[in-house]
């Protein structure tokens, strides 16, 4: 393979059997979605004519009104809540992050809270915790009720915001419910929960209004890619706070994939998204890894990986200290995985030490790390690289001294 990459920067590059973490770079992609960014970079594009293109493709894949291809869930998540704040009212646009006495709330269960939603209130939103977290406590057996919520919306409050993971995708239709009945957007944060296939359309079709995904997580796009689903109206609102708005307001012509046949009656200026800049390679390459994730067989690649996991657990089985097994992805439907046990916490933590310090550096998954386990996530590893894994796990656990 011919070298494009400078050698002080292929230096970095690392085995990453630990998921599509985002400081780990993300998802790798197909030779079909590189060759389409390729050849994207080396083209010029209308931008607003290439996000209504990926528009008819998103709402096609998720069952959307209209989608704009953005940075990421994250920035996804920021020109949702800019978009539910402003509408098409470009004096709030304008004025974002400031909303002054515009209204700003967002209502979120307590349970539903992560360290993503900070994405909200970058544009200028206020969160609301609703309920309590006592089953999550341990401390009852009550979850989430309709009244918790219902008696939290007030004047201010403009969206409710839910996540779609399998520890609270069960709220999304009381919430859903209770957005309709009081006309408020639901913004729902299902950045992580693809495979299954199914969920490029269970949000929306359980009565989200906007839903947001990774494009550099399974789907297997661009790493700062993502996509954000939904109402027409809102869609079009974040695209005209996130696309470039030095035009000439007489020679705008809107997409109809974001307008229908109407055009804004003003137009903002550069908007709160505008250094969430999607570029023609971002997408591009999100619209063709999203075909190919949508066309590929998914029960082949379920035992395909499972497959994978079993060779490598043969390379490790004759080592003493450790045990491994193939356990479920982290939802239903999400890919299996191989779980090491070492036993100990600080043993772990010099495996993966050791394990980082090899050329290339080799990462592992460490979200049980305190048990003493490590997680092989195969989602962002070249198959190619499975025999180079093994025999690197190998050698760190037999160089490891006895405990
Ligand atoms: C990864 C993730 C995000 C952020 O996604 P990016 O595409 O990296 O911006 C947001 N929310 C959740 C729950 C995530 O897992």
């Amino acid at each position: 393979m011919v070298n494009h990459i400078p050698a002080d920067l292929m230096a970095s590059r690392i085995i990453n059997a630990a998921g599509t973490l985002t400081r780990l770079s993300g998802a790798r992609v197909s030779t079909a979605v590189a060759a389409a960014m390729s050849q994207a970079a080396q083209s010029s594009f209308d931008m607003w004519a290439l996000q209504a293109a990926a528009s008819v493709r998103i709402a096609q894949a998720t069952g959307a009104e209209a989608g704009l291809v953005t940075t990421g869930a994250s920035a996804g998540l920021t020109l949702a809540a800019a978009a539910a704040i402003a509408g098409f009212d470009v004096a709030r646009m304008q004025a974002l992050p400031f909303t002054g006495d515009v209204p700003n709330e967002i209502l979120v269960p307590r349970t539903h809270r992560n360290g993503y939603d900070r994405a909200i209130a970058v544009a200028g939103a206020k969160l609301i915790d609703v309920g309590t977290a006592d089953r999550q406590t341990d401390a009852g057996l009550r979850g989430l009720e309709a009244w918790e919520i219902e008696t939290a919306i007030s004047p201010k409050t403009v969206a409710i915001l839910g996540n779609a993971s399998g520890a609270t995708e069960q709220d999304l239709p009381l919430l859903a419910e209770i957005a309709v009945r009081h006309h408020l957007p639901l913004i729902v944060d299902a950045a992580a929960q693809l495979p299954p296939i199914s969920n490029l359309r269970a949000p929306l079709a359980v009565g989200a209004s906007l839903v947001v995904y990774s494009g550099g997580k399974a789907i297997g796009g661009p790493q700062a890619s993502g996509i954000l689903a939904g109402r027409r109206d809102l869609i079009a609102s974040a695209a005209l706070q996130m696309l470039d708005m030095d035009v000439r307001p007489t020679a705008f012509v809107a997409p109809t994939a974001f307008f229908g046949n109407g055009q804004p009656s003003a137009l903002p200026r550069h908007g709160i998204g505008r250094g969430f800049k999607a570029s023609k390679e971002a997408i591009v390459g999100l619209m063709v890894a999203l075909t190919e994730f949508i066309e590929r067989d998914h029960g082949a690649w379920h035992a395909a990986t499972h497959a994978r996991l079993q060779r490598l657990q043969e390379q490790l089985a004759s080592l003493s200290g450790i045990s491994t097994e193939i356990i479920a992805g982290r939802r239903e439907g999400a890919l299996p995985r191989l779980a090491i046990d070492i036993k100990l916490a600080k043993r772990a933590e010099e495996v993966c030490r050791r394990l980082t310090e090899r050329r290339p550096s080799v990462r592992l998954g460490e979200g049980q790390i305190e048990k003493g386990i490590l997680i092989v996530d195969l989602l962002a590893t070249d198959e190619i690289d499975d025999e180079q894994l093994g025999c690197a796990l190998r050698d760190v656990f037999n160089a490891l001294p006895s405990s």
